[in-house]
């Protein structure tokens, strides 16, 4: 294929940016412009017009999808297989690092990987080894400390010197202990596969040198969301040739509150002085109606570089805001519009996705679809790979993977059944311990423990020896292959078979995980297995790394014939033809959290624009007048967000049970009980059906709108803050703190409250 094939399609500042060759390089640029693209062009760009060794360019996306797409234009381009080029996301990338050189760190090439779920388990065991009652001290809340420490690189001495408090002398003292228990285990955690590649760096000169030689090309897109852990790695291997590019906008940077760095971006041209910087202003992604209210919105933050952002597109159709009654109104809504158009040879239901701020939200929608028997795959959630029996399964695989791994070993040493009791088991790891060996090791001896019964003894030897087996088959036999012996060999599908209807389920699940080991087995190519991740990696090791290094986005299969559901941070990078973003209600979009914070209430704005600028033709805003939210119900006020939205850009609706309530006029009292969240019974069936029914819908919902959190000001009792909302209508009840009188509860038609401003 000629060059001028995939570069005439470009403009000429993404040309440029395509064709740079040497130093550093910075895109930044709007939403849709081409970023990516340009990015993958210019890979391919390099080897084909530029002669460059695919071996030495090292390329970073934000999820492996993106990765894999890359792969296949240069492939397309080149004809052949980019040999040797690292394509993938920091995380896979630190990893496959990490498995060429863990001995120089003093880990060994079967290392596992612990996800939080797994980090969290042993920060637990840590706090009480150290008698700190994980009850007060949550291992969330101190993985979240350790987690941060490790990406702006502060390791566990210099975190303690900076402990200062209560809570953090805990981190501190917990810190190190679960790194050496990490390290004993062969396990990194997800943050070391960022921070230990440095690490590595850092005390290995001449290794470093190695690298710098061999990746003489680097690339990275959405570099706004990169934190300092990830900008070292970058500056370690780019400084001496200064051959990075990076691509990114300022507008879209929405993981601050994981650590990400929006200074990593703003301070390119400070990092790299002789960085040519292109900026791209055309987006070819939407119409121009969408970038305009997308423009509007991110105008509104102070904190930004400021760009133009303009389109040729056709102004296209307006946005719709859309008002419904609560929730399940508002996913009811959504489910009716899309498959109001659906058409065969128009749209299909891949063309659209529905957005949220949180998880909890997809549930409604899940069910209106169900209902309307919409197909839908949902990105994020509750993963295959987080059910209970994938990941028994897995545990099994992890163990024969590395033996050390003791989270797996006490997952599944008397699963299913094999008469290892608690008191045994506890037995066993004190020995274990006394002995300073693995529980796995000291399962082989079990009989030369003293404390043991004779029974679980020889239970222990059999299930150590089993897997040792395992161990030794995992050498040579391919995945899939693996998987199905050790199936048999447990029994697994027998003792589910015993848990009833759910267990059936659970097989299916089993039989998935089998078939994608398989599937995985044929994907992978053995040059790749040997050349790629050095030879002391077995086909399971680097299958066990794959399944932990799955992003969410990744499961996501857009061939799929199918409406997808997820958040809206999942949504970075994507495009749809039309989008939805819901739940628009101060306190849910933004998050009720981010008003006390201009920089959180912006990274809420960021995300927003995120959310609109995904959409190609249609972009819908919808919101719910009250909504459930852990357990309450909770009335809502429409998204401070939407303000700056020109009028003219927006078609507003309402959904017809709401419009129906609203022809129903004037409240007319009925007699009924609120159900246990407070709500009424009748409203919930006004959304199916209103005749015959009462409502109480008075024009205290018209009135201002409160949220939990808010300071308000009471003509009586003064300023307080609202604690909890209640009821609906004329029911509204507000807990409130107030600075002079302390809690008290007032109905809301009563109180002439006003908002504290
Ligand atoms: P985001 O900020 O959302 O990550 P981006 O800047 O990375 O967006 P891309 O995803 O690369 O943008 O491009 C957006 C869309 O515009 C894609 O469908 C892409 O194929 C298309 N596109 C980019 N450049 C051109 C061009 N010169 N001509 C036609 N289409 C283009
Ligand atoms: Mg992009």
């Amino acid at each position: 294929m000629e060059s001028q094939d995939y570069l005439s399609g470009l403009n000429p500042e993404q040309r440029q940016a395509v064709a740079h060759f040497e130093g550093p390089i910075l895109v930044l640029a709007g939403a849709g412009s081409g970023k990516t693209r340009v990015l993958t062009t210019r890979v391919a760009h390099l080897i084909h017009e530029h002669g460059v060794d695919p071996a030495a360019i090292l390329a970073v996306t934000f999820t492996n999808k993106a990765a894999g797409e890359m792969r296949g234009r240069i492939r397309r381009l080149l004809g052949t297989e980019p040999a040797g080029m690292w394509v993938g996301t920091f995380h896979a990338i630190g990893a496959r690092l990490l498995r060429r050189h863990a001995l120089a760190l003093g880990w060994s090439p079967n290392f596992s990987i612990f996800d939080s779920d797994q980090t969290e388990r042993e920060l637990k065991r840590v706090l009480e080894r150290l008698g700190f009652p994980p009850k007060k001290w949550h291992p969330q809340a101190v993985h979240s400390a350790i987690s941060g420490a490790k990406n702006q690189l502060v390791d566990a001495p210099a975190y303690a010197a900076t402990a200062a408090d209560a809570f953090t002398r805990v981190v501190a003292a917990v810190y190190p202990e679960y790194q050496r228990s990490l390290r004993e285990q062969n396990a990194f955690d997800f943050d070391d596969l960022l921070v230990q590649p440095v690490a590595l760096f850092e005390g290995q000169p001449a290794l470093l040198g190695q690298y710098r030689e061999r990746f003489g090309f680097l690339l990275v897109d959405e570099y706004q969301d990169t934190n300092h852990a990830q900008y070292q790695f970058l500056h370690l291997l780019a400084t001496a040739h200064g051959n990075l590019m990076v691509v990114g906008d300022d507008d879209q940077s929405i993981y601050g509150w994981r650590g990400a760095d929006i200074r990593n971006i703003l301070d390119f041209e400070k990092d790299f002085p002789n960085a040519r910087v292109v900026r791209l202003e055309q987006n070819y992604r939407s119409t121009a109606r969408i970038l305009a209210a997308a423009n509007a919105v991110i105008a509104q933050n102070v904190k930004r570089k400021g760009k133009t952002l303009r389109t040729v597109a056709e102004p296209g159709e307006r946005l719709v805001l859309v008002e419904a009654l609560d929730e399940r109104d508002e996913a009811d809504w959504i489910g009716g519009e899309i498959e109001a158009r659906l058409r065969p040879g128009s749209r299909t239901p891949r063309d659209f996705v529905v957005l949220y701020r949180t998880n909890a939200q997809s549930r409604a929608l899940e069910e209106a679809f169900r209902r309307r028997d919409l197909p839908y795959q949902i990105v994020g959630g509750t993963r295959f790979y987080e059910r209970r029996e994938i990941m028994d399964v897995l545990a099994y695989l992890r163990l024969i993977s590395n033996p050390r791994d003791n989270g797996a070993f006490d997952r599944i040493v008397n699963y299913p059944r094999r008469g290892i009791g608690d008191t045994s088991r506890t037995q066993l790891l004190e020995w274990a311990a006394s002995q300073g060996s693995a529980p796995l090791e000291a399962a082989l001896r079990a009989d030369e423990a003293p404390a043991l019964r004779g029974g679980a003894a020889s239970a222990l030897r059999g299930f150590a020896a089993l897997i040792q087996r395992f161990t030794a088959l995992a050498s040579h036999l391919r995945v899939g292959e693996l998987v199905e012996k050790l199936l048999a060999e447990i029994k697994l599908v027998d003792a589910l078979r015993d848990e009833g209807p759910e267990g059936d389920e659970r097989i299916e699940n089993v039989r998935e995980l089998v078939a994608g080991a398989h599937e995985w087995d044929a994907r992978t190519d053995r040059n790749e297995l040997e050349a790629g991740e050095g030879q002391d990696a077995t086909a399971l090791d680097l299958f066990l790394q794959k399944v932990s290094l799955l992003t969410d986005v990744d499961r996501h299969d857009p061939s799929a014939q199918a409406v997808t559901l997820m958040t809206l941070h999942n949504a970075k990078g994507l495009e749809f033809p039309c989008v939805f973003v819901s739940g628009l209600e101060d306190g849910l979009f933004p998050l009720a959290r981010s008003f006390d914070e201009p920089d959180t209430l912006e990274e809420e704005r960021r995300l927003f624009y995120v959310g609109i600028t995904r959409g190609e033709e249609r972009v819908y805003l919808t919101r719910a007048r009250s909504r459930r939210r852990g357990g309450e119900v909770l009335s809502s006020v429409r998204s401070s967000f939407l303000e700056p939205i020109p009028r003219e850009l927006l078609e507003e609706r309402v959904t017809p049970a709401l419009q129906r309530l609203r022809q129903l006029g004037e409240v007319r009292w009925r007699s009924g009980t609120p159900d246990r969240f407070g709500g009424f019974a009748g409203e919930r069936a006004a959304v199916g059906d209103v005749s015959g029914v009462y409502l109480d819908y008075s024009e205290a919902q018209e009135a201002p709108r409160f949220i939990k959190g808010e300071r308000v000001r009471h003509p009586q009792f003064g300023r307080g803050v609202i604690r909890e909302l209640t009821g609906l209508g004329r029911e509204l009840k507000a807990v409130i703190d107030f600075e002079a009188y302390g809690r008290k509860k007032v109905v809301l038609r009563y109180a002439n409250l006003q908002k504290e401003l």
